[in-house]
């Protein structure tokens, strides 16, 4: 196979460039890391579960109209999507309290909130990911006022969209991530859901059991993680009952 350019290689996946212009390959790796990379394995079978997973996601809000950079999976551990500049922020959308912000505000994990809170960290390893105020992304000029209305209005659908589709399996959508990129369609920019919406950037709670299948079960030691994941991808119907999750293979 013909050696690919790689562009970047994050902590759970590679970027590598893609066969047309405007478009890269996505290959999502078995690596999981916690607490800013201190915590650390090779979980098998996540990436797999992940590429299956954030395709599930990201087809389904295509369908209802929410723009995303999706295009289409190539195999078990990679997915094409459009090249898009990302905004330095993780976009972070709230239903019930739990980790940071229960920590940060001293409320009970599981308290549900008023009403959706979106939050906004500074994406930068170095600084562990500061949580940032609108005021700091409009000085800096990470994102205009513009595109900051634009976001809320992403991160709300991807909320109304996931909150349902995890209400019909039985799982509670307690809060998630998403990352937002900008696309150029001529003289016009506009912004778009990016990166990837799986169990790693989520948190899941079986409705009945309040069992956790999303990645705390790697950061607190719950058990297995693809075994968890895996529960998620089944009640969706993304992975047949019984299916293994495929080896990593050699891409280069
Ligand atoms: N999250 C993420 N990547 C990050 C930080 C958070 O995907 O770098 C997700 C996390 O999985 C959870 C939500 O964003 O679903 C809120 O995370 P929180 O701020 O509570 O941080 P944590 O407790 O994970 O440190």
């Amino acid at each position: 196979m013909a050696r690919r350019k790689k562009i970047y290689e994050g902590k759970a996946k590679t970027l590598f460039e893609g066969p047309e212009p405007g478009t890269i390959v996505q290959y999502f790796k078995d690596d999981a890391t916690a607490f800013n990379a201190e915590k650390r394995d090779v979980i098998e079978g996540k990436g797999v579960l992940n590429n299956m997973l954030s395709e599930y996601f990201m087809t389904g809000l295509n369908n209802i109209g929410v723009p995303n950079h999706f295009i289409r999976r190539l195999n078990m551990r990679e997915q094409l999507v459009r090249a898009c500049e990302i905004i330095p922020l993780e976009v972070i959308v709230r239903n019930f309290a739990a980790g940071s912000l229960s920590k940060r505000l001293g409320i009970d994990e599981g308290t549900p909130l008023p009403r959706p809170i979106i939050e906004y960290c500074y994406k930068d390893d170095k600084l562990g990911d500061p949580l940032v105020a609108e005021e700091h992304i409009a000085a800096f000029g990470w994102a205009s006022q513009q595109d900051m209305d634009d976001i809320v209005s992403l991160a709300l659908r991807v909320n109304d969209f996931l909150s349902g589709v995890m209400y019909g399996v039985g799982i509670k959508l307690i809060d998630f991530k998403i990352e937002v990129g900008r696309v150029y369609d001529g003289d016009f920019q506009r912004l778009i859901v990016a990166d990837e919406i799986s169990p790693d950037s989520c948190r899941l709670w079986d409705i009945a059991t309040g069992q956790k299948l999303d990645k705390d079960v790697f950061r607190r030691d719950l058990g297995s993680l693809t075994d968890a994941y895996s529960e998620v991808a089944k009640r969706l119907g993304v992975m047949p009952k019984g299916a293994v999750p495929m080896k990593p293979t050699l891409i280069n």
